[in-house]
């Protein structure tokens, strides 16, 4: 899998990308993440890549020209499955969502700045927006860096243990069981007696039913959209 991020910041995300899980995934070679500096698209001398809004509106606005030029290269490379813009009013990002964009070849994410982007290019060149939540961040970055996670570790032989992601909360819209490690017994506080007893098919139960009682308990609306 490959994710191009195009960002007027490509230095927030350089450690990200390189570090944890997304660097071993690249290690691997099980995925590709490219940083892509819009700057190196713009035309003019100073680099810049927004200017005044239309209508006299407060805030910049990122042209048209320069996105336009580096999705159109990237594009001139390989196919793309979706053009992402990372924007407050896109489609909710969750844990169904990270698990299809992880089946992609290819995802371009835009990370947008300012006021936003030229409309025209949500109207023309990209294929999905998406929003990590009901609040305004100052740039798409952090918004790229949380989908990039959330489905990077879900690819293929990128976590060790496939069977862990799977445990985690939202698949299957039920929240994770609780964890527990050595010591057994911590202060007096101790581990649910069932985790040591070896028994593998009554410690499955206990984890689903622990899955059921606090999904009940936290996030009913989850249960509502299981089958
Ligand atoms: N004027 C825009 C609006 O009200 O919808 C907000 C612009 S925001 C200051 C600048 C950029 O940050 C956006 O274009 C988007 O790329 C990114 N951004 C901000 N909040 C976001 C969120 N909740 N999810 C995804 N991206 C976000």
């Amino acid at each position: 899998m490959r994710i191009d991020i195009i960002t007027v910041l490509p230095e927030l995300l350089e450690g990200f990308v390189r570090e944890s899980i997304l660097g071993r995934a690249q290690k691997k070679g099980l995925v590709e993440i490219h940083l892509h500096n819009l700057r190196d698209y713009a035309t003019n001398k100073y680099r810049r890549v927004d200017d005044y809004p239309f209508g006299g509106f407060a805030g910049m606005v990122m042209q048209c020209e320069p996105i336009d030029r580096c999705i159109s290269a990237l594009k001139a490379e390989r196919d793309y499955d979706e053009v992402i813009f990372t924007t407050p009013d896109g489609e909710q990002f969750d844990q169904p969502m990270a698990n299809t964009l992880s089946l992609c070849e290819n995802l371009i994410i835009l990370c947008g700045h300012y006021k936003g982007i030229d409309y025209r290019i949500r109207e023309h060149l990209i294929t999905k927006e998406v929003s990590i939540g009901d609040y305004v961040l100052t740039g798409g970055e952090l918004a790229a860096a949380v989908m990039t996670d959330a489905i990077v570790r879900i690819v293929p032989g990128v976590i060790g243990d496939e069977q862990s992601a799977l445990s985690d909360s939202f698949q299957d819209n039920l929240l994770a069981a609780p964890v527990y490690t050595r010591p057994a017994d911590y202060k007096g506080w101790t581990v649910p007696e069932i985790l040591l007893s070896g028994h593998e098919a009554k410690i499955k139960e206990w984890e689903l039913q622990q899955s059921f009682e606090r999904t009940k308990a936290l996030r009913p609306d989850l249960l509502k959209k299981k089958d």
